[in-house]
């Protein structure tokens, strides 16, 4: 039977960057996809905005890995020559509860290290940027946006540099633990077949659960529940009034970060995304219903009183794989390592929702480390 270093499943921008990291210690890596592309799921299904870390209780394992991971982000953008842009983010409060709200988050923010905030006043903020309407507001200038699939087909790249192999149409089937490493059994195109590895890594996404529960050896204890909640976006044609991205405050236990304005690397403009709670399947459902537009239009009018609703048009929508099922509280990323399931050389990604584009290339650091392979 055939061997490799490390096989991690899932092509999304997670899986990628901790194939890049991999490769640069191991001499193969395979990193598999069932789809023809890599990043066809949750990673080009997004807002595609580089998080300051703000929202995050400190301590977590999001607020460290986006603060951590928003600098190195940046930094690979640079040396890259990735799409980029720090364009900030004004965060807007309605209300004394929210403005409240907005002043603990100035706070939390500070714990988690980000302490660029600059706090506006209503009147401020109407010099500011006059289509907005608010009591106060945050303004975040490390908060950015990014070419996602540019970001990707970077990744790639360098892992493919350092000799690893991207294997598409290749899904994870089975594995089970042996002497040393794994044993992965995989649909590869059609075909069934099975490979050794020494370093197995799940960063499956909105399979993350199931791809754990084929993992002889996994105990089923451990493996999360996890949630699909959809998020969808319309775009607003015509020219950007904003050159920042506006989000409201959001609510104290919510599932997303209310529906905000963001801005793509061609200056479109698009709100979104709500949250709405789905089952999960094997073909998700991406489909935006019109019918969302009054819905959306009453949300963006509490900051953005003027907005025209004959320029909103539905555009796309993304799944996130949460942890947090409806009503719950905070819920943090959880990678699990030998020290919670066992396995020695296998690693479980559950739950890498929002920030987990800017953290990336932490997680894939965090990773690294799980499993004992530091820097070359
Ligand atoms: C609406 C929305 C907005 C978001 N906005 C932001 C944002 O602005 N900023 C930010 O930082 N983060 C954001 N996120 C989060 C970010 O998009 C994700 O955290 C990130 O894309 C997750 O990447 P991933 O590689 O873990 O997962 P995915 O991109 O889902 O990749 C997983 C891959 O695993 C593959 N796979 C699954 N099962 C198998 C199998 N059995 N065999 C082989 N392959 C398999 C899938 O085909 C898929 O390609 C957002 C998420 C959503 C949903």
């Amino acid at each position: 039977m055939e061997s490799v270093d490390a096989i991690v499943v899932g092509a999304g921008v997670v899986g990628l960057a901790v194939a890049a990291r991999l490769s640069q210690s191991l001499n193969s890596v395979l990193v598999i996809d069932k789809n023809p592309g890599f990043g066809e799921e949750t990673s080009s299904r997004n807002s595609e905005v580089i998080h300051a870390g703000i929202y995050y209780p400190p301590g977590s394992l999001k607020a460290a890995t986006c603060v951590s991971g928003r600098h190195w982000l940046y930094e690979y953008c640079r040396q890259r020559n990735i799409p980029f842009k720090p364009v900030g983010k004004l965060i807007v409060a309605q209300n004394p509860q929210q403005e409240t709200y907005l002043e603990e988050l100035k706070h939390r923010a500070g714990m988690n290290g980000v302490q660029d905030l600059v706090w506006l006043s209503g009147r401020q903020l109407q010099r500011f940027s006059p289509q907005l309407r608010g009591c106060a507001a945050l303004l975040s200038p490390s908060t950015g946006i990014i070419d996602s699939h540019a970001y990707m087909v970077s990744l790639l790249a360098e892992a493919e540099l350092n000799g690893a192999v991207l294997a598409r149409r290749t899904a994870f089937i089975r594995a089970k633990a042996e002497q040393g490493g794994f044993e992965v059994t995989l649909d590869a195109d059609g075909e069934v077949m099975a490979l050794n590895c020494r370093y197995l890594i799940n960063s499956a996404g909105l399979y993350c659960t199931k791809v754990a529960g084929r993992i002889e050896g996994v105990p089923a204890g451990l493996i999360p529940g996890l949630y699909w909640c959809r998020g969808h976006y319309f775009s607003y044609r015509g020219s950007s009034p904003f050159d920042r991205l506006v989000y409201p405050v959001p609510e104290r236990v919510g599932a997303g970060l209310g529906i905000h304005a963001t801005l793509d690397m061609g200056g479109q403009l698009k709100f979104g995304p709500d949250t709405q709670y789905i089952a999960s399947c094997s073909e998700p459902d991406y489909r935006v219903s019109p019918s969302l537009k009054s819905r959306f239009v009453e949300s963006i009018r509490s900051y953005f009183p003027n907005i025209d609703p004959e320029r909103l048009e539905p555009a796309y929508s993304g799944i996130r794989p949460k942890l947090q099922g409806p009503g719950d509280s905070f819920r943090d990323f959880q990678i699990q390592g030998a020290a919670e399931h066992g396995l020695q050389g296998l690693v479980n990604l559950y739950g890498i929702e929002s920030p987990g584009l800017t953290a990336s290339l932490a997680i894939a650091r965090y990773v690294a480390d799980e499993l004992g392979i530091g820097q070359p």
